[in-house]
């Protein structure tokens, strides 16, 4: 091996849900969100000024940032926006966890965790869910460099309440905790309560499911100014420009219409409920889901042919292959009339 190639970073990549570039298929793999966004939205993305493509967006992105304090009631200098939750994880990651101690989050969570952890030399370990797919907050009591939470939790779409979340909190004063609700808006209640409390807590949000913008790709942080201020500095060492003028205008429009995000949360939870109780008559065991994806597995057929068998039909849902959870397939809650193929398809396995 030559030297330069030893000197080559190697990491194994987190592994994003297909795209697939056919037609006609329903798409249940990503959690996207199966409505527009707000008419609002729409409407301004279709009279931006392209012209103004030829300037540097705003560094800052007031706008946006204004529009989302605004909202939360927080100040304009506790918000951190990115480009999606991804990045502002991934800067979070950065800035919170330079300790010998280990990060911690659990074994079956948003797997891209262990990835930021690799590729940032961050020692992290990963206490294991109970048998019933909880997070066990006795684990989170021992001294460690940072603690991530994510609440809805991914895959397993359960939710834990405030109480909850105060007791990782209160056993975690030294380290910075994260608490990741990028599914929060669809049944559960947000960490936001606790931030002027918890000087160490940082909530990380996106638009890429409650707001049905994956695609322009934002997310924010919302914690202390103390916290804001050190995640900027290491953005600023990085990339000045992150966000884009599309996205910034956007992003604000869309949370100064979120009353139309409200009615399309309530829908998708509708339609979640019935989805639940659809697959219980279809053999299915789901865990408890307050997110706009269930959980679930067959009493009888593997996981992996369920996933195959649909994606040949043209769904496609989603199929980890990590030993506790591969017989389950998290699928996307879409609309009324996409779930109706899939329990179709399910039938014949009744
Ligand atoms: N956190 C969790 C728990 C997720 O499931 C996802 C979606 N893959 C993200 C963060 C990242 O979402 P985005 O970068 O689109 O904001």
């Amino acid at each position: 091996m030559s030297t330069w190639q030893k000197n080559i970073r190697v990491v194994e990549p987190y592994v994003p849900g297909e795209q697939p570039k056919l037609q006609n298929i329903i798409k249940l793999n990503t959690n996207e969100n199966p409505y527009p966004p707000a008419p609002a939205v729409v409407e301004t993305a279709q009279n931006i000024d392209m012209n103004r493509l030829k300037l540097y967006p705003d560094p800052t992105a007031s706008r946006l940032v204004e529009a989302l304090a605004k909202f939360h009631g927080v100040k304009p200098t506790q918000i951190f926006p990115g480009v999606g939750s991804d990045d502002v994880l991934s800067i979070a990651f950065l800035t919170f966890f330079n300790s010998d101690k280990p990060v911690l989050f659990p074994d079956i969570t948003y797997s891209f965790y262990k990835v930021w952890a690799a590729v940032y030399r961050i020692p992290y370990e990963t206490p294991a869910l109970d048998e019933n797919f909880n997070i066990v907050a006795e684990d989170y009591y021992r001294e460690n460099g940072g603690v991530v939470i994510a609440n809805p939790n991914a895959p397993t779409a359960i939710y834990r309440n405030l109480d909850f979340i105060r007791d990782i909190l209160d056993h975690n004063q030294d380290s910075i905790v994260i608490v990741d609700e990028a599914y929060i808006d669809f049944g559960g209640v947000s960490a936001l309560t606790l931030l002027d409390e918890y000087e160490n807590l940082v909530i990380v949000r996106t638009y890429s499911k409650s707001k049905s913008m994956a695609g322009i790709r934002i997310g924010y942080a919302i914690a202390s100014e103390t916290l804001i201020k050190a995640m900027n500095d290491v953005k600023y060492s990085i990339n000045s420009y992150t966000m884009n003028m599309p996205s910034i205008e956007l992003g604000a429009v869309a949370i100064e219409n979120n009353d139309y995000y409200d009615e399309v949360a309530q829908k998708v939870i509708a339609t979640r409920e019935r989805t639940v109780k659809r697959l219980a008559e279809l053999g299915f065991e789901c865990l408890d889901s307050k997110a706009n994806f269930v959980f679930a597995r067959h009493k009888s057929i593997a996981g992996k042919t369920l996933f195959e068998e649909l994606k040949r039909e043209g769904v496609y849902v989603r199929h980890f292959d990590d030993e506790r959870i591969n017989d389950f397939l998290r699928i996307t809650i879409g609309t009324d009339e996409q779930m109706e193929r899939l329990f179709e398809l399910l039938e014949k396995y009744r």
